[in-house]
């Protein structure tokens, strides 16, 4: 099935105006949005527009009970200036797997594909070519039926939003292994991009905040002893030459960065476990005067250094800088998808851009 796609392009770009030196995240959309409707069982309405502000009811059920399932991903300008949107067909199996879980309609690879390569042609200009700046995408799909009451919707919109993302390569962070809070149990809906994993982990955010720390380090539900994840990271360390992070589980969002990470490291040869890892075994490892590496993997950030983890009130500080493994991967990553170094993996996925003529015929 095809999908059409209307555009309706904004006669009022706001990217002259935008400074790439000073990018706040979050707070400045591009000049287009992509939205769809879900109605009487398929995807309809396909347009890209100027980004604006809709209407929704009150009624309307993502509002109560949670139905919102989202993703973020990111596109780069390549060193020869064209745009590559970073595996645009992991992510999308990923929100597939998470509107499963939340009973919300699947999202087809051609309309997924199609709204993303419009968004971006129309917006191509928002994609800097400051090193690792990079476009944020925000695909969000929430159920828009105006019926109340606890029970699948009948009716939902598709949306993706665009947002320039600058370099925090520098940023590390301090975090504190969770040991009464829970993000996740078994069963649950942990593995999903659900909106509901993240409103309960301010709380707990909050209070570590307050301690000095900037996230915590989760653990498993039942037993408070094996490292799950981090704010939206994944996280890995490296003992004794190893690269170690946890198994996908339910409870573990299957980041699109760490399958990157562990894919680049087995191609070179280096041990990779993805096995339960209690803190009690990176205490060890720190009371042995072993080096620890330990760091966070995901879109926003990609690479997050951390520099002291809290166990039960005790500080660790794992070694850090350039010649970790850890940043060596990252960096290798980083080159994968600026084109700087060759796409041997078929990860990158170009798009072709709109000119502005184009636009104007269509
Ligand atoms: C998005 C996210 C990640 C990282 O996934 P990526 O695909 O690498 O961005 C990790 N944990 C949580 C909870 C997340 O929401």
């Amino acid at each position: 099935m095809s999908y059409p796609i209307h555009l309706q392009p904004s006669s009022n770009s706001r990217l002259a105006d935008y400074d790439f030196n000073q990018i706040k995240f979050g707070q400045n959309p591009t000049d287009h949005l992509f939205s769809a409707a879900y109605r009487d069982g398929s995807w309809q309405d396909a347009t890209v527009a100027p980004f604006q502000e809709f209407l929704i009811s009150p009624l309307a059920l993502c509002l109560h009970y949670g139905q919102n399932v989202f993703e973020g991903m990111k596109a780069f300008r390549l060193i020869d200036d064209e745009i590559n949107i970073f595996r645009p067909e992991k992510h999308l199996k990923r929100l597939n797997r998470s509107l499963e879980r939340m009973c919300m309609p699947e999202i087809p690879q051609e309309l997924f594909i199609a709204a993303l390569e419009q968004l971006i042609g129309i917006d191509h200009g928002w994609v800097s070519e400051i090193p690792g700046n990079s476009l944020y995408l925000r695909p969000l799909v929430f159920a828009s039926e105006a019926r109340l009451g606890v029970h699948e919707a009948a009716e939902y919109r598709f949306m993706i939003m665009a947002m320039p993302i600058a370099n925090y390569y520098n940023g590390s962070v301090r975090v504190k292994v969770e040991t009464s809070y829970t993000r996740a149990a078994e069963g649950g809906a942990g593995f999903a991009k659900q909106g509901g994993n993240y409103g309960p982990a301010l709380l707990p955010t909050r209070l570590a905040r307050q301690q000095g720390f900037d996230q915590v380090l989760w653990t498993d539900a039942k037993t408070h002893t094996f490292i799950e994840e981090s704010g939206t990271m994944n996280v890995m360390f490296v003992i004794d030459d190893r690269l170690i992070t946890p198994p996908l589980t339910d409870t573990i969002l299957d980041g699109v960065n760490r399958d990157a990470v562990l894919m680049l490291a087995r191609e070179q040869g280096i041990p990779v476990e993805e096995r339960a890892i209690a803190y009690s075994e990176l205490e060890a490892a720190f009371q042995q005067n072993k080096e620890v590496e330990a760091f966070g993997i995901g879109t926003a950030a990609v690479f997050t250094p951390i520099r002291e983890i809290d166990i039960l009130g005790k500080s660790y500080f794992p070694v850090n800088g350039e010649e970790t493994l850890g940043k060596r991967l990252s960096t290798e990553l980083n080159d994968i998808r600026s084109g700087r170094s060759s796409d041997r993996f078929g990860w990158n996925h170009i798009v072709q851009v709109r000119e502005k003529t184009e636009i104007a015929s269509t």
